[in-house]
């Protein structure tokens, strides 16, 4: 097969020698590869200066990371047989941790699919493609999962903003079998029914699973304030290890009632839920000096790109400041942020100041992230992305 090259200018080469994956579009020889004639999706091969081949990988020349390598054989087929190939290794590093049935199965660059993230719902499977390129093998992807999952149904989740930015449509729907539209994750011998079709993401963050599990087996009893609690993950999983009341915060009604019939589903407490803008409950908590042994804070990510970290910083400082209040002396304060962009000093540094402006003192008993199943590329910064603290927190 001939495949259009993408030169690269001279020395451009070395972070992908380095083991990058991405070529940004000032890397590129535009003379010698004009970025007009290219498709966003077009599978190329990549060359160097001195036109070596360095590996075969799908273009975007409206996007700043404009090519993704796919494969260091500029030869390579994507076929079923790749994709299977990528699969069987995703699910043999995920196979140790037990995790093949509940969990993230690929997770994008990390598993060397850039653009490509399937999640596991026991016998159902949940996409997002967010490139073009990906796209370009929709199908072929959807018949490897097959030959691969054996699935009863799997469900293209492709409603992510990133897809926008590339120029793709949005949309939800089933590219194999049938799936329903609450399915049931299994966790440390709870179950959490989740909404595929219209929940957050694909419907459950398995990157926390590690500390809902924590929290179930480590956390201070007594009662539980779970903040951005979704579904009730954190909650329930307190519930779980023996708190004895918990109240859980978070913006949308329908994740709240989800998290009500999860915590029946398992046959704990009814958990309050307080249903509202976490910054506002939080305040109005402290102004009635509410007490918790445990509180969880899991927000949205507050700084997505650069330019947010002014903001987004403040937000995360203001939120540790509010939270802090409500910790019973003794108690945790269990703080995470998903934000890629969020270095781990300043986290820490938000943390402290946060407690302090509490009036309060913290220690942080330990530092934690991502579970096993969203392993982190170790030239691609991006992929490492949540960082959970937990501090004991007592009187200043
Ligand atoms: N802790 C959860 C995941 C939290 S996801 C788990 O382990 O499964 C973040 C949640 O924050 C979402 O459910 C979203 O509805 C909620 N959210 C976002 N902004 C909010 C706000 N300002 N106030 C309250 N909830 C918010």
């Amino acid at each position: 097969m001939s495949r259009p090259v993408v030169y690269l200018l001279p020395h451009e080469d070395r972070r992908l020698g380095a083991g990058h994956l991405w070529v940004f579009s000032n890397e590129i020889d535009t003379h010698r590869s004009p970025l007009g004639s290219f498709a966003p999706g077009d599978p190329v091969v990549l060359a160097d200066a001195r036109g070596r081949r360095l590996g075969m990988g799908y273009i975007n020349p409206h996007s700043l990371i404009t090519v993704r390598l796919l494969s260091r054989d500029p030869g390579s087929e994507i076929d079923a047989r790749f994709f299977h190939d990528r699969f069987e290794r995703a699910f043999a590093v995920r196979r140790p941790f037990g995790i093949e049935r509940f969990g993230r199965l690929v997770f994008g660059e990390s598993d060397r699919l850039p653009g490509l993230v399937v999640d596991r719902y026991g016998d159902y499977l949940v996409v997002q493609i967010t490139t073009a390129g990906m796209e370009r093998w929709r199908e072929v992807i959807r018949d490897a999962l097959v030959g691969s999952c054996a699935p009863r149904g799997i469900l293209y989740r492709n409603d992510s903003d990133a897809r926008k930015l590339e120029g793709l449509p949005a949309g939800v729907e089933e590219a194999w079998g049938t799936v329903p539209q609450s399915v049931t994750v299994e966790e440390g011998g709870r179950v959490f029914a989740v909404s595929p079709w219209r929940g957050q993401k694909t419907g459950w963050y398995y990157d926390q699973r590690e500390h809902r599990l924590r929290i179930a087996r480590e956390a201070p009893r007594g009662r539980v304030l779970d903040v951005f609690s979704y579904v009730g993950g954190f909650g329930i999983s307190a519930l779980a290890g023996g708190s004895q009341e918990a109240v859980l915060i978070d913006q949308s009604e329908e994740a709240l009632e989800r998290a009500r019939s999860n915590a029946a589903a398992n046959g704990l407490p009814a958990p309050r839920t307080l249903a509202g803008d976490a910054f506002e409950i939080l305040r109005a908590l402290g102004e009635d000096e509410e007490r918790f042994e445990l509180v969880i804070v899991d927000p949205p990510a507050f700084i997505k790109r650069r330019k947010d970290q002014r903001e987004g910083l403040l937000a995360y400082e203001r939120l540790v400041t509010r939270a802090a209040r409500l910790v019973a002396s003794g108690g945790w304060l269990v703080f995470a942020s998903c934000s890629s962009h969020l270095e781990a000093r300043d986290f820490r540094g938000v943390f402290a100041r946060g407690v302090r402006r509490a009036g309060r003192e913290a220690r942080i008993v330990s530092v934690g992230g991502q579970g096993p199943d969203h392993p982190i590329h170790p030239w691609i910064p991006e992929t490492s992305y949540l960082q959970v603290l937990y501090g004991v927190i007592e009187e200043g």
